[in-house]
């Protein structure tokens, strides 16, 4: 049975994620912006809090870890190359290194960029990946801390997971990245009607997260800083994909 989802707002465009195991009833929070909204979603179902995933040390998504661990008797679970900076951890872990929620093992991905030491969480069998301020919808974080390089190895590792896998990330940004992807590849039809989709969820107050990554590829521009045509369109038919990524990053900062 895969992990059951649900994506709960928080703050004012933050998404935190609680993933159930539902043979054994363990329930991993995946990063918590505040301790309220993800209580009420865990009592709603009737869910207890088995483990905390945090995918970076920004406030926005570790502020309500005290106060939810001390309410739930979760375990906490980070990264080793932040535990210096995030709340107080029971398993520390780095890349490839296994997590257990209830019957269902995932694994540790290294996504540094946005953060240094920032990882991602990815559940196989359920086809599903907790990707934080790394590979967003139609976006990626913004690199605070790491090189384009960095970054563009990070969403690399991502882009090679099979296509069905969700990706569940941290922020309601899809409209303002669609907004931005289209001034990069305005004759990608497969992003014009994922940005109609887009607006029209927003209109009707639906998260546009979560996504899948065969959605991603088709029409994230900075996962698809690879491509010969993405190249083109940015007038950089020759550069590398770093270099082609870097720009596209660049232009969304001055966006
Ligand atoms: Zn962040
Ligand atoms: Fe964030």
């Amino acid at each position: 049975m895969p992990l059951e989802i649900v994506t709960v707002p928080c703050r004012t465009d933050n998404y935190a994620f609680l993933a159930h195991d539902v043979a054994t009833g363990a329930t991993a929070v995946v990063d918590v912006p505040e301790a309220a909204p993800i209580m009420n979603a865990l009592r709603e179902r009737g869910w207890r809090a088995s483990h905390i995933l945090i995918t970076h040390h920004h406030g926005d998504h570790v502020d309500g870890v005290k106060a939810l661990a001390a309410a739930t008797g979760a375990r906490v679970i980070g990264a080793a190359a932040d535990a210096h900076r995030l709340p107080r951890l029971d398993e520390a872990h780095s890349e490839g290194d296994a997590v257990r929620i209830g019957m269902d093992e995932g694994r540790i991905i290294d996504v540094s960029g946005h953060t240094m030491g920032h990882i991602a969480f990815h559940f196989p069998d359920s086809s599903v990946v907790f990707t934080g301020d790394s590979l967003m919808a139609l976006g990626c974080g913004r690199l605070f801390e790491g090189t384009p390089a960095t970054m563009w190895a990070s969403l690399s590792k991502l882009a090679a997971l099979a296509p069905e896998t969700l990706v569940c990330s941290g922020h309601e940004y899809a409209q303002a990245n669609a907004r931005f992807a289209l001034t990069i590849e305005p004759g990608n039809k497969a992003l014009v009607s994922r940005s109609q989709a887009i607006t029209a969820a927003r209109d009707a107050g639906h998260p546009t997260v979560p996504s899948t990554l065969a959605e991603e590829l088709a029409t994230n521009p900075f996962l698809r800083a690879n491509r010969a045509e993405v190249k083109a369109a940015i007038g950089m038919p020759d550069a590398s994909d770093v270099a082609a990524f870097a720009e596209i990053r660049a232009r969304k900062d001055r966006f």
